[in-house]
């Protein structure tokens, strides 16, 4: 069947030029000139980008390194933003060779969370503190664009205790530029879609032609039919491991470049999640990506879009979190669990024939609060931006002028604050109480500091909740 897409569509994806760069030498000359631009917070072209990828040396790596590190700080401050993916249902009707969701694997447990089982995730989920969501979706003809917006207005509306979702985001597939319209009135974030590989032909084995997910365009189309709907929030991303991660970096860089120039805005965040070992998957190990080279992407990724969120998530092992997140990260999902209804079950570890694929990271939310704030980050549930409208276009211009500290560091502290009054334990307040004035004392502007606390104690002293700038 012909699917129809945007008006802008083209085959925006260069694999021959693409081809080309992953193959070039090492030169430092153009690897110091990448680094200098990204520091004065320019995006990377292709060619630039590549440069970063070709470093071999121990020495450059580690000046790419250095720089991320420093640009992440420059642009983001020491937040991390928290979240956690919520699972609605597990049918599928494609074919995607790594995915323990994929139709013909007759094992596979299938379920759809009932209105009753969602309403005991969300009051599950808000118990823990979570304020922020991204919903999960196999891709079925249960789950319409009316059932999504559905899902989405049912989250909203649950409210345990002092609990409550403020951001939904989505990762489903791709829909038509009628479905975005649906999704959007219903309140949505982010709306995530990965190509999960940009070379053709690769794609094409693992995602048979004549499935769904089988038609390359459709789904490269995808988040520009989503701007065409008016979701001008979208994550890009791609699972690395199902071809040359240099190549796929550049496909989520070109991506990238391709939406700023026809829609004025770039994507909002960046997902690179390592391909796992999941329930009737056989992993082809050729492509797998090494620890190293991750660490070098996911810096290059930060170096090349200064001003684009990126997520790590619990597919990767604690240590591996704990080092990559210094190289650029600005969200991760904490106290995740996969299976379908998995906040409410009681046993420990994964049950994976129920599950997409085996994660990496399974502490509980305040124990990764506790291990950021002992580590120097401020852990941050703010949903400020999209609320009050800086999406988008808005959201650039508010990032480029270095804004973002201005109201991400005072919201970070704010959502913390309520996180440690209704949440935390006894340890975790403790590092928090700490970490927010250690924080308030960086303050340069006084009139904001005495701002900020008043409003924090609002948040302790009069029971205020949901104060953000
Ligand atoms: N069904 C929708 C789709 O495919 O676009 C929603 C996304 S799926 C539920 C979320 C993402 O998980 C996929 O886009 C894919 O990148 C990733 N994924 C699937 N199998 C995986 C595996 N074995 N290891 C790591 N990530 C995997
Ligand atoms: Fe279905 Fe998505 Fe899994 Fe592919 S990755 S089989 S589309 S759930």
């Amino acid at each position: 069947m012909k699917r129809e897409l945007s008006k802008n569509y083209k085959p925006f994806i260069d694999e021959e030029l693409i081809g080309e760069l992953c193959e070039i030498r090492e030169d430092s000359g153009a690897i110091k000139a990448a680094i200098s631009k990204s520091m004065e917070k320019h995006p990377l072209s292709l060619e630039e980008t590549a440069a970063l990828l070709s470093a071999k040396k121990t020495e450059f790596k580690e000046e790419i390194f250095n720089a991320a590190r420093e640009l992440k700080k420059n642009i983001y401050g020491n937040r991390i933003v928290l979240f956690a993916p919520l699972y609605i249902g597990n049918y599928c009707i494609n074919e995607c060779k790594y995915c323990a969701f994929r139709r013909s694997l007759r094992t596979t447990v299938r379920k759809t969370l009932s209105e009753n089982e969602l309403v005991q995730q969300i009051e599950a989920l808000e118990d823990n503190g979570h304020k922020r969501l991204i919903l999960v979706f196999g891709e079925h003809p249960d789950y319409t664009p009316e059932f999504i917006a559905g899902t989405v207005r049912k989250v909203y509306s649950i409210k345990k205790n002092r609990g409550s979702i403020r951001r939904v985001n989505i990762n489903a597939a791709p829909l038509d530029i009628e479905g975005y319209k649906t999704v959007k009135a219903a309140g949505i974030g982010t709306y995530q879609i990965f190509q999960e590989t940009y070379h053709r032909k690769t794609y094409a084995e693992y995602h048979p032609p004549h499935t769904h997910k089988g038609d390359y365009d459709f789904r490269l189309d995808g988040l520009s039919r989503a701007y065409e709907g008016g979701c001008d929030d979208v994550g890009l991303g791609a699972l690395f491991g199902l071809y040359d991660w240099k190549f796929d970096t550049l496909g989520l860089v070109s991506h990238a470049r391709f939406l700023e120039k026809a829609y004025g805005c770039g994507p909002h965040t960046l997902s690179f999640p390592r391909i796992r070992p999941a329930h009737g998957v056989q992993l082809k190990p050729e492509y797998i990506v090494k620890d190293e080279d991750f660490k070098h992407l996911v810096a290059v990724l930060r170096l090349s879009t200064p001003y684009t969120g990126m997520i790590l998530t619990a597919r990767e092992t604690p240590e591996i979190r704990r080092e990559v997140l210094e190289f650029g990260v600005s969200q991760i999902d904490a106290g995740t669990r996969i299976e379908l209804a998995g906040y409410t079950r009681k046993e420990k570890g994964q049950e994976l024939k129920k599950e997409q694929f085996s994660i990496g990271d399974m502490r509980p939310l305040d124990e990764v609060m506790l291990e950021l704030l002992s580590t120097g980050y401020i852990p941050s549930f703010c949903t400020s931006c999209y609320r009050k409208g800086r999406t988008g276009q808005q959201f650039m211009e508010f990032a480029i002028p270095g804004f973002i500290q201005n109201l991400c560091t005072p919201n970070a502290l704010l959502t913390l604050q309520e996180y440690l009054c209704d949440y935390a334990s006894p340890k975790t307040k403790e590092a928090g109480e700490k970490a927010i004035q250690a924080e308030l004392a960086k303050f340069a502007d006084v009139a904001q500091r005495e701002k900020i606390t008043r409003m924090l104690d609002g948040i302790k002293n009069q029971d205020k909740r949901d104060l953000h700038l």
